[in-house]
C-alpha cells in the first residue's frame, strides 16, 4: 500500500488481509503528520480513528465487513461528529462540540469507515479559495503557494495529497466542484435533496447539499451509495429511488455556448481535448444554450446572502459558540460577540443579505433573484429535453496563487461556471481531465435531478479511457516527482 490506492483498491487489501484496518489508519495518520504544512485538518482524531480501526478489524475477521469498513475517510468541519469538535473553521465555533452525529456522518461510520479527523474550508463554506478560514487556508498540494480551492478545500487537498482516499464537502454554489477541480480529484455535489442536510451546520438553506470527494467516479459512486437517501431528520431529504446504474450506453452530451464561447485559450484547449475524448468514446456532442447563465452570479449571492443572514442569525453569544468577554449589557454581548466571533467576509454576506430582505429592497433584490433562480432551473430543464448530460469548465483558471484574488466581487466570479447548476438543485460533478502549466484542470459533468447515476457512469467511462485522475502531486513523502499511480497494491 502507498496511500494512493482506490476505495476498490484498499478494500480488496483488507478482504485479502494484505493489512489491517489499524495499519492502513496509521499510515493515514503518518501521512496527514507528514504534511501538515498543506493545513488540511483543524482536528485530527489520532485516538477515535485508531478504536473504530480496531471496531473495523473485528468486524473484518467475523465476516461482517459493510462497505466501507477499515477505510479511512475526512469529514468537512462542516459536519457535526459527537465528541470532537465541529468549528465551520470559525472562531465563532471553534469550540464547539455537537451533541450528536450528521445524519452523514453516522451514516459513513455504520458502513464502516474510519473517521480520521475534520478538515479545513472556508469560514462556515463561504469562499472559493480556504482564505477565510480562522485556522488559516489549506494549501494545494500541487503546489503550496495556491489556493486549494473552497470552500471544500481540506478535504479535496487531503484527498490530492492521498492523507485519505475519500472526503466528504458539501457544495452551496460550487464548494466541491471547484476544489475537486485545483486539487485534481473527482467531486460530486449531489441533486439537491439527495443526502440528508440534518447536522450539516447550514450556510444557504436551499443550497446547500452534501456530498464526496475521491481518487474517481467508481469510488465517489460507493460513497454516494451509502450517504444518500430520505432522513426522517431532514425534511427536505429525498424519498426517490437510491442512485441507479444502469450503463446507459451512448448518450448525448450538451455544450452550452455561454460556457464554452469565451473560455481561456489554453483552458478551452484543454477542456475541448477532454470532450473529444468523450465523442471518441462513442458519445454525441451537440450545442445547446442556456442562455440566463449570466445572471446566475449576481442571483445567487444575493439568495445565498440572505439565507445566510437568517441562519446566522443563531449565533448571539448565548446559545452557542463565542461569547464576548464582560459585556455591559445583553445588546453589547450579542453585538461584540457577532463582531468579534465572525470574519469579514461572512459579514459581509450577513450585511448584504439583511439588506437584501429589508423591507423596499426585498422586492428589488430578494424577489427578483428567486425569478431569475427560476429561469435559469428552466433553461436546464428545457436543455435536458435535447440531451443526456451537460459537460461544462468548472473553473475559468486554474488554482490561482494564495493572496491573489483580493476583491469579494472577483473572487464570487471564481464560481461562475458552478454556480447555475446549483441555483438549478442539479446534480454535477467535476473530474481532472488534463493539466495546464502543471496544474489540474476539472471537467463539470450536469445531469438531470436524480440522475446521479448517469453523471458518474458517463465520468467512469471517461476515467476508463483516461489517466489524468491518476496523476498525482509531489508531497513530502513522495521522493520522485510527479507520477502515475496504479491500482496495484
Ligand atoms: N464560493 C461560493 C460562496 O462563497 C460557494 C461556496 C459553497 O459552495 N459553499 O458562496
Amino acid at each position: 500500500m502507498n496511500g494512493d490506492e482506490s476505495i476498490a483498491a484498499l478494500r480488496r487489501g483488507l478482504l485479502d488481509r494484505r493489512y489491517s484496518a489499524v495499519e492502513l489508519t496509521e499510515h493515514s495518520l503518518s501521512r496527514i503528520a507528514a504534511n501538515e504544512t498543506l493545513n488540511c485538518f483543524i482536528t485530527i482524531d489520532p485516538d477515535g480513528a485508531l478504536a473504530a480501526a480496531a471496531a473495523a478489524d473485528s468486524r473484518i475477521a467475523r465476516g461482517e465487513a459493510g462497505p466501507l469498513t477499515g477505510i479511512p475517510l475526512a469529514h468537512k468541519d462542516v459536519f457535526c461528529t459527537r465528541g470532537i469538535r465541529t468549528t465551520c473553521a470559525s472562531r465563532m465555533l471553534a469550540n464547539f462540540i455537537a451533541p450528536y452525529d450528521a445524519t452523514v456522518v453516522s451514516r459513513l461510520a455504520q458502513a464502516g469507515a474510519v473517521c480520521l479527523g475534520k478538515t479545513n474550508m472556508d469560514e462556515f463554506a463561504m469562499g472559493s479559495s480556504n482564505e477565510t478560514s480562522w485556522f488559516g487556508p489549506a494549501r494545494n498540494p500541487w503546489d503550496s503557494g495556491r489556493a486549494p480551492g473552497g470552500s471544500s478545500g481540506g478535504s479535496a487537498a487531503a484527498v490530492s495529497a492521498g492523507l485519505v482516499p475519500c472526503a466528504t464537502g458539501t457544495d452551496t454554489g460550487g464548494s466541491i466542484r471547484q476544489p475537486a477541480a485545483f486539487c485534481g480529484v473527482t467531486g460530486l455535489k449531489p441533486t439537491y435533496g439527495r443526502v440528508s442536510r440534518y447536522g450539516m451546520v447550514a450556510f444557504a438553506s436551499s443550497l446547500d447539499q452534501g456530498g464526496a470527494f475521491a481518487r474517481d467516479a467508481e469510488d465517489v459512486a460507493a460513497l454516494l451509495q451509502v450517504m444518500e437517501g430520505h432522513d426522517p431528520l431532514d425534511s427536505t431529504s429525498t424519498t426517490a429511488e437510491p442512485t441507479a446504474f444502469d450503463g446507459s450506453g451512448s448518450m448525448t452530451i450538451g455544450l452550452p455556448g455561454e460556457y464554452w464561447d469565451d473560455l481561456d485559450a489554453d483552458m478551452g484547449a484543454v477542456l475541448e481535448a477532454a470532450t473529444r475524448e468523450l465523442e471518441a468514446a462513442g458519445h454525441t456532442l451537440k450545442t445547446v444554450s442556456l442562455p440566463h447563465t449570466a445572471a446566475a452570479v449576481p442571483a445567487y449571492y444575493v439568495i445565498a446572502s440572505a439565507e445566510a443572514s437568517a441562519n446566522l442569525s443563531r449565533y448571539d453569544g448565548v446559545r452557542f459558540g463565542y461569547r464576548a468577554e464582560s459585556p455591559d449589557n445583553i445588546d453589547d454581548l450579542y453585538r461584540r460577540s457577532r463582531a468579534e466571533g465572525f470574519g469579514a467576509e461572512v459579514k459581509r454576506r450577513i450585511l448584504t443579505g439583511t439588506y437584501a430582505l429589508s423591507i423596499g429592497y426585498y422586492d428589488a433584490y430578494y424577489l427578483q433573484a428567486q425569478r431569475v433562480r427560476r429561469l435559469i432551473r428552466q433553461d436546464f430543464l428545457d436543455t435536458f429535453d435535447q440531451v443526456d448530460v451537460i459537460a461544462a469548465p468548472v473553473t475559468p483558471g486554474v488554482a490561482f496563487p494564495l493572496g491573489a484574488v483580493t476583491e469579494p466581487v472577483a473572487m464570487y466570479r471564481q464560481d461562475v461556471f458552478t454556480i447555475p447548476a446549483s441555483l438549478a438543485g442539479l446534480p454535477a460533478m467535476s473530474l481532472p481531465c488534463g493539466l495546464l502549466e502543471g496544474l489540474p484542470v476539472g471537467l463539470q459533468l450536469i445531469g438531470p435531478h436524480f440522475e446521479e447515476g448517469r453523471v458518474l457512469e458517463l465520468g467512469a467511462h471517461y476515467q476508463r479511457r483516461t489517466d489524468w485522475h491518476r496523476q498525482r502531486p509531489h508531497i513530502p513523502l513522495d521522493t520522485d516527482g510527479p507520477r502515475e499511480v496504479s491500482d496495484a497494491v
